[in-house]
């Protein structure tokens, strides 16, 4: 449930409401728009009796969300999320770009990365640290030291950082290094990791699940959003579908669905979606055509030797190609990169 305040509220009829909220065992989510603000009631199942507030001072009226998801939905805020991340903003007018290796191999491969990156226009770096790989096998990541590369290749390169927290243990540390924590596809539905990384207080890159829908997605944000931490990204990265010419299906509708459920910014990663780096380009211009509020993309100096996701990384000299054609679709929508 919803109460939305009066545009002429005085703070102090605002906040007899948050403390009635409280009182009543319920916490409150406060969205404060240019108009008004609306507090989202939210905790528990129980019923809330909505005439307790339609009689409140400052209340204009009292609103049910009939979405299972609350804070996620666009009934709770109107306004496009914007996160902010070292001077970047994610979700408004321009087109943000995360690109880098799908992992931290070596110091020398990450800097060369970065360097190529950030001078085609991408302002995030990405890469993984802490690698979810399907066989215990294979490379796992360098861990520890792979953070403190990440974050010496983007300060060197005047970047944001974009890493991937696989377990709650490893918390801690990605907080110290990196700007936004990753949920990978496979702990989109790590319910106690979610609570965890929203209350370590970084924005949050949460991926949708290879098999979840978007209603599954929204409620994964839910669990970070109710924890008090509103920087949540979402990121569409392909579904699993009986399709076998790619590594996944891109699911483009997801951009505009979301966009019309929910104000969290979306980005596309098409690199995981197509697992192959030819097919990479047309996925990323689709992406930002339909709304896209930007991208993550794989890119090794040398996708040859790379020791995971080799074929669907690009080479440099690809991703200056790619940067140039989107921000050629971002200017056809108004938008600029
Ligand atoms: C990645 O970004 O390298 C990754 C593992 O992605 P996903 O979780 O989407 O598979
Ligand atoms: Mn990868």
């Amino acid at each position: 449930m919803i109460v939305v305040m009066k545009s002429s509220a005085s703070a102090r009829e605002t906040g007899a409401v948050l403390q009635h909220i409280e009182s009543m065992g319920f916490k409150p989510h406060i969205s404060s728009g240019e108009e008004r603000t609306v507090i989202g009631i939210i905790g528990s199942d129980r019923k809330v009796d909505s005439t307790a507030f339609e009689g409140l001072s400052g209340v204009e009226r009292v609103i049910p969300i009939l979405k299972p998801y609350k804070l996620a939905s666009r009934e709770f805020k109107q306004e496009d999320t914007v996160v902010e991340v070292r001077g970047r903003r994610i979700g408004g007018r321009q087109v943000v770009v995360m690109a880098g290796p799908c992992a931290v191999e070596s110091r020398e491969q990450v800097m060369e990365a970065a360097k190529r990156v950030k001078a085609a226009g991408a302002t995030i770096l990405r890469g993984g640290a802490f690698k979810p790989r399907t066989s215990p096998y294979a490379f796992q990541g360098m861990g520890k030291p792979g953070l403190e590369i990440l974050r010496e290749a983007a300060d060197a390169n005047d970047m944001a950082v974009v890493t991937e927290v696989l377990s709650v243990q490893d918390i801690p540390a990605v907080v110290q290094y990196a700007d936004i924590l990753q949920i990978g596809a496979r702990n989109m539905q790590n319910f106690n990791l979610l609570e965890e990384v929203g209350r370590a207080g970084k924005p949050v890159l949460l991926k949708r699940g290879m098999m979840s829908t978007l209603e599954e997605l929204l409620l994964s944000a839910e669990y970070i959003l109710s924890t008090g931490n509103y920087n949540v990204i979402l990121c569409e990265r392909g579904i699993r579908t009986f399709e076998k010419y790619t590594r996944n299906t891109y699911d483009v509708s997801a951009v505009p669905v979301i966009k019309k459920l929910s104000h969290l910014p979306i980005v596309c990663d098409p690199s995981h979606a197509a697992g192959d780096r030819d097919l990479v380009p047309a996925l990323a211009r689709a992406a930002i055509a339909a709304g896209a509020d930007g991208l993550i993309i794989e890119v090794h100096p040398k996708p040859e030797v790379a020791k995971c996701d080799g074929a669907q990384s690009l080479h440099p000299d690809q991703f200056d190609v790619l940067m140039k054609e989107v921000a050629a679709v971002a200017r056809c929508i108004g938008r600029d990169i």
